[in-house]
């Protein structure tokens, strides 16, 4: 599922294509992803775009706001004018835009569009009124994240009090925002930190090397564009990067690039890969 530098990726790219250009209409094809009244958003001037974790809101000069989860396979492609390079779609654009995997169609002034595509099905997008997206409805039941208001005390107490997993814990969206399976593997494995330690037993040291390497591997997943995993494309309809640089993620049966002598196993925990090297990341 795309993380919070996938969707800040996204964001800084909506933020170019779409602010300031008007919605003229909208095609909802699947009511099941578009929750609300078209007519609230239709001639609304788009004012913003922001990241709650991996949620995305576009905000309108009518005081509303879409609230939009990609969740696994959503994707949201922008054409038009503001397109610089012209159009190249990724493959990972099943169907192309629009195709049979396009649910919801903005039409937007001066000729561009935003499409929302999705294989599974699981996204949504749905109404709000800009001041309650974050009293109201998912945003509200996401924890502090990484970059915005995740301080390291609250890091810590976070910690303190569950015996969970650590990785499980990092990558609980109540708990943490913006944290998932790829960049949960990375931060332990530059941390050197087992993701099956209960997380109240870390010490105040590995704590903190935690919390630098949550934010460092963000740092470079948003450096790349984001990890071009499953479906993640940018609304250019290009790929992220990351996945070439990851450290410990994909890299089972390799040897570990900082000890070089232990292979990286790996082994599903909660259901989702874990990848260790077993020599540097102790149970
Ligand atoms: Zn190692």
């Amino acid at each position: 599922m795309p993380e919070l530098p996938e969707v800040e990726t996204i964001k800084l790219q909506l933020q170019k294509f779409l602010v300031r250009h008007r919605i003229t209409e909208i095609e909802v094809k699947n009511t099941k992803i578009f929750t609300g009244n078209p007519k609230d958003i239709t001639k609304a001037k788009i004012i913003g775009i922001r990241r709650f974790a991996k949620v995305l809101t576009i905000d309108l000069s009518n005081k509303k706001s879409l609230v939009i989860h990609i969740k696994l396979t959503g994707q949201l492609i922008y054409k038009g004018p503001n397109l610089q390079d012209g159009e190249i779609l990724s493959k990972k654009v099943v169907g192309g835009v629009p195709g049979p995997h396009t649910h919801v169609i903005f039409h937007l002034d001066k000729g561009g569009f935003l499409y929302y595509n999705d294989v599974r099905r699981f996204g949504w997008i749905k109404v709000f009124d800009t001041d309650n997206v974050e009293k109201e409805g998912f945003v509200k039941t996401l924890g502090p994240e990484p970059f915005k208001n995740l301080d390291f005390e609250y890091f810590k107490s976070i910690l303190s009090k569950t015996s969970r997993a650590i990785k499980v814990v990092l990558m609980d969206q109540s708990k943490i925002g913006g944290v998932g399976n790829i960049y949960a593997n990375d931060a332990l494995w530059l941390s050197k930190i087992n993701p099956k330690r209960p997380a109240k037993e870390l010490t105040e040291t590995e704590a903190k090397s935690l919390y630098d390497a949550v934010h460092k591997v963000l740092q470079a997943g948003m450096k790349y564009g984001g990890a071009s995993e499953l479906a993640f494309v940018t609304p250019d309809g290009k790929e992220g990067e990351y996945q070439k640089h990851t450290l410990a993620y994909g890299h089972e049966g390799e040897v570990c690039g900082r000890c070089h002598k232990a292979k990286f196993i790996k082994y599903f925990l909660s259901g989702r890969g874990t990848y260790v090297c077993p020599r540097c990341q102790k149970a």
